[in-house]
Order: structure tokens, then sequence, then C-alpha cells
């Protein structure tokens, strides 16, 4: 058998899950809350299952989720997607991503990702035929290197992905960041991937720059969202994309034969429950208050070098100030040993580069209960 994915294995969030779950590490790793969602968001889909909204939906989405994602983007982004020809409701961001890129990119298309990236990008890409053309991120900060983007852009760049705010790093885009990538895409018919499933974790006051705030960048973008991460509801995979009515009518041909409709009842729930900004609106301040509880632990406990997080669930650390032979261990080798040995499971951010990149940095997720993160940090402090 030849596989069509060759260089593929189990992800790497599955392999740090089950390697945490084995040895009872506190699992930092895998991106997903350890707290439930909203009791009211429950009650909703008990409701509409009551209700009887338990057949197939519209094939592009309940509409009045679609109409409520519609207000809510306008409200935030300004820009008016027409719910029924420019917005879909989708299984998670992953399919969002997967069925995009399957609808636009034709077999020797190249699309520009920015590494790391989140580890779905290539696969899909690949799939399609597509030939994925990593631009590294500037090391450090994790900022947009525009000159490498514009050499990396050719007459047969077909989309360019770009995530803020960003996983794996917790980099956020300035509204200068997203003006240079519009002025730079202006000439060309790039399409831009905006995968914006963070959108509701932008810290410090910072806005969260959404290419749909920006008229020609979102006349040329299928812009990405999840429920998972704002409701904390991963296990749900519900998603959004809103696009271009040209797009998305290429978008729904392969979202039909993929997965047709995504599951009705909570549809219905979170349709309901976005009349309330209240639950998106107090995010940023929910997860800075413990995004400021772990750094300042880390802080004060632990040798590790703390990298800026201006967004997303997660922080990352640069582990080269530990004693040898940790300090020189592969990024892997390192999450390995401080999951079997120390009990805390994280995630090499090697494994968000195609290549593989050695820089001494991991990732952990910050979405957990105060007291899960202090048991994380009590393990970490014996570091020393
Ligand atoms: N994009 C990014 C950047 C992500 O971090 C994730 C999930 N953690 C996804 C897409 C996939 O989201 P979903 O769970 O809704 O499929
Ligand atoms: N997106 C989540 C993360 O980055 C995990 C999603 C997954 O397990 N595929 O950790």
């Amino acid at each position: 058998l030849t596989s069509r994915l060759p260089a593929v294995g189990t992800t790497i969030f599955s392999t740090m899950s089950a390697l945490a779950q084995q040895h009872g590490a506190v699992n930092l790793g895998q991106g997903f809350p350890d707290f439930d969602c909203d009791p009211r968001l429950v009650d909703l889909v008990t409701a509409a299952m009551a209700a009887g909204h338990n057949q197939y939906p519209p094939m592009p989405g309940v509409a009045a989720l679609r109409e409520a994602v519609a207000a809510k983007i306008e409200r935030l982004y300004g820009h008016r997607y027409d719910p029924d020809r420019e917005i879909t409701i989708t299984a998670g961001a992953t399919q969002a991503i997967l069925s995009s890129i399957l609808a636009l990119v034709h077999p020797g298309d190249e699309v520009i990702v920015l590494e790391p990236c989140y580890d779905s990008y290539g696969p899909a890409i690949a799939l399609a035929g597509g030939i994925m053309v990593p631009v590294a991120l500037t090391p450090g900060s994790f900022s947009p290197d525009f000159a490498a983007i514009a050499s990396a852009l050719t007459p047969r760049t077909r989309a360019i992905i770009v995530n803020t705010p960003h996983n794996p790093s917790g980099a956020t885009w300035s509204a200068e960041q997203i003006r240079a990538l519009e002025a730079l895409l202006a000439p060309t018919d790039v399409i831009l991937i905006a995968d914006e499933v963070y959108e509701h974790m932008v810290f410090d006051g910072a806005a969260h720059q959404s290419a749909s705030r920006f008229a020609s960048l979102a006349a040329r973008s299928v812009v990405i969202s999840s429920f998972g991460k704002t409701f904390h509801v991963t296990g749900w995979k519900v998603g959004t994309v809103a696009a271009p009515a040209e797009l998305t009518a290429e978008f729904r041909k392969v979202h039909q034969f993929n997965v047709f409709t995504v599951n009705t009842p909570m549809q219905h729930a979170l349709a309901a429950y976005l009349s309330d900004p209240a639950p998106y609106e107090t995010l940023p301040d929910f997860y800075a208050a413990k995004r400021d509880h772990f750094r300042a632990g880390l802080a004060r406990r632990t040798p590790f070098e703390l990298l800026p997080a201006s967004g997303t669930y997660f922080q990352c650390v640069r582990y080269g100030g530990l004693p040898e032979p940790m300090a020189s261990m592969r990024e892997q080798d390192f999450c390995r040993w401080l999951t079997t040995e120390i009990g805390v499971a994280a995630i090499p951010l090697s494994a968000f580069y195609a290549e593989g990149f050695e820089q001494q940095l991991v990732r952990f997720c910050f979405a957990k209960r105060e007291a899960t993160l202090d048991s994380a940090l009590e393990r970490l402090a014996t570091l020393g």
C-alpha cells in the first residue's frame, strides 16, 4: 500500500496525552480545558433535543446559528457577512481547514504557511496535491517576516495560511502587521486562510486583528473559528467559516460531501447562547488571570525562560538554562523526560515545523483549574 501521507504518524497531541495518562502526569500538553463549560449551555442542548431538533439541519448549518455568527462578526469586526451565502457551520476548525484547502487548492499550487504552525495544515495541503511553502516566523518573537513572505510569493501561490492568535507561540498580530499583509497581497489573487480559533483570547486590552476587519482582506479570505475554544467545549467539534459568496460556494461543494452537516442540537444551543456577548467578552480576563498565575509561578519557582504570551491559552518556555543533560535534550526527548520523570506533560515546538527545528522550547497549556496549575508548578519546582 502506498500511503497518501507517508510522513504522518499519530499527532503529538494524542501521543503526549497518552503518555501523561500512562505516567499520571499533569497534562499541560494537548490544548483543552480541564473544567466544564457553562451549565446553561448544556441545558440549551438538552432543550434543543427535547424540542425535537434531532434530524439533519440545512447543509450550511442551522439558520439561527449562521445569523448569530454573522451578527457577532459584524458587532466585533464591522464586516457584514450574508448568513445564507457567506457563513457555514463546520465540524470544528479542523474540518474547516481541510475542506477549505481541498476546495481551493489545485494540484501543484503553492500554499505559504508560517512556521511553527498547527499540525493539520501540511497534511491537508498534501491531500489536495498542493505544495507547502514554509516561511519561518521570527525566532523568539514569532512575528511575521514580511520580506521572507514576499520572497516566497510566486505566480503559483494559491493561498497563505495565517493563524492569529498563534498556536503554539501565543503571539498575536498587530493592526500594522495585518495591514502589511494586506499591502503585500494587494497586487495578487492569493487567498488568505485565516485560522482565528483563538479570536477571543487576546490579552492586556489589545484587540483581535481579524482578517474580516480589513475590507480588501475580507474579500479574499476564508475566516475560520471554533466554538470549542471559545465556550470550553472542544469535544463538541463545532466551528465556523466566514467567506465571500464565491469562496463559500466552492467551500460548500466540498463540505457537503465531507460531512454534509454538523450535529443539530449543539447548533441550536450555540445560536441561543450567542445572544449574550458576556461569555466571549469576559474570556480575555478569564484566561489572562490563569496566564498571570501560571507565569508568576514559573518565574518564581522554575529555571525556565518565559516567552511573551499575548494570546491563546498557551505559554512557551525555554529550558536551555536547566542543568545538563536536560539543557541539551532534543525538545521531544525533553517533553518525554518531563512527563515521565517530573510528571508534567508539555508539547515540543519542533512538532510544529515540517522539517523539525530545535530551539529548546516547549509549550504548556494553561486552560486548567488553578489547582491543576498549582500541582504542575509544584512538580516543576523540583527542577531547581
Ligand atoms: N487551528 C488551531 C490553531 C488550533 O489550535 C486548533 C485546535 N486546537 C484547531 C485549528 C482545530 O480546532 P477544532 O478543535 O475546532 O477542530
Ligand atoms: N489544538 C489543540 C492543541 O494544539 C489540540 C487539538 C488536537 O488534539 N488535535 O493542543
